[in-house]
């Protein structure tokens, strides 16, 4: 079966005010339960546990101390994935959480008991959801207990799983040559074979105030991808049902290849 990983940002599951776009969520559930019910072996990587709960308590700005943060992730967390459990079921899906730190995949014994979870899931044609699980990962310098964001997470979680493709749903349609949301003659990159020094200079500064982790990481993510000699695609998310158009082969997107 072709096994997928799907990544969605904050963007494309809340609105900028950090309310839930319901929306969005209901077209990816519908999508990615579309893909199960082809044969496919589908995995959510989920960011927007912070910006849920920020949401939730009626919070403009995302709080600067990690504690604080860690308290959001723990309020937002669940409320996603309760949004999840309901819009999934109308569709008849099944899910799983996963949650993960750095460490989980770095030791032997951690790492396989979680890629067997991984494979049971799958198995049993449920939907593992995977985030980071923000309320113990701590961020420190020389303890990198954190993966830093979902874009290398899930780029992690697709080498270590073996999967055949990471789709990376943003609130941009790829990456361009430059950041568009700066310069208006930006042109979208069909297709990246290679990311160097140079690629990185082309992404330049963060997206929105919820969405962390701005082209940068994307680009580090490809790059672990690229280097497993797998694909990615970077699309944008607003309309999550954009996957069965990628699936069709229509050239949307950034393929990294
Ligand atoms: P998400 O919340 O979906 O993870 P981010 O906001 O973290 O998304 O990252 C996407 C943003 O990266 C874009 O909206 C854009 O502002 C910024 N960006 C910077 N450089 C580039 C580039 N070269 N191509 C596309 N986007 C870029």
């Amino acid at each position: 079966a072709q096994r997928i990983v799907v990544k969605v940002g904050t963007s494309t599951l809340t609105y900028p005010n950090g309310k839930l776009n319901l929306q969005a969520i209901d077209q990816l559930c519908y999508s990615l339960s579309g893909l199960v019910n082809e044969n496919k072996e589908v995995v959510l990587v989920s960011s927007g546990a912070i910006g849920v709960g920020l949401g939730q308590l009626g919070m403009k700005e995302r709080p600067s101390a990690i504690p604080e943060q860690q308290a959001l992730a723990a309020i937002g967390q669940t409320q996603l994935m309760t949004v999840y459990q309901q819009r999934f079921a109308v569709y008849g899906q099944k899910i799983g959480q996963i949650l993960l730190t750095h460490d989980v995949m770095d030791y032997p014994t951690s790492r396989e008991n979680v890629l067997n979870t991984f494979e049971n899931l799958l198995r049993l044609k449920v939907i593992p959801i995977v985030n980071e699980n923000d309320t113990v990962a701590v961020d420190e310098l020389d303890h990198h207990t954190k993966f830093g964001d979902n874009d290398q997470l899930s780029a992690i979680v697709a080498t270590s799983i073996d999967a055949d493709l990471l789709i990376m749903l943003s609130d941009i349609d790829g990456f361009y040559d430059k950041n568009p949301r700066k310069f208006a003659d930006a042109k979208l990159l069909h297709t990246i074979n290679e990311i160097n020094a140079k690629t990185f200079e082309k992404a330049g500064g963060r997206g929105t105030k919820f969405g962390t982790g701005g082209m940068t990481t994307k680009l580090k993510a490809a790059k672990r991808i690229l280097d497993a000699n797998k694909a990615m695609i970077l699309a944008n998310g607003e309309n999550p049902s954009i996957i069965f158009k990628i699936l069709n082969g229509e050239q949307l997107g950034t393929l990294f290849i």
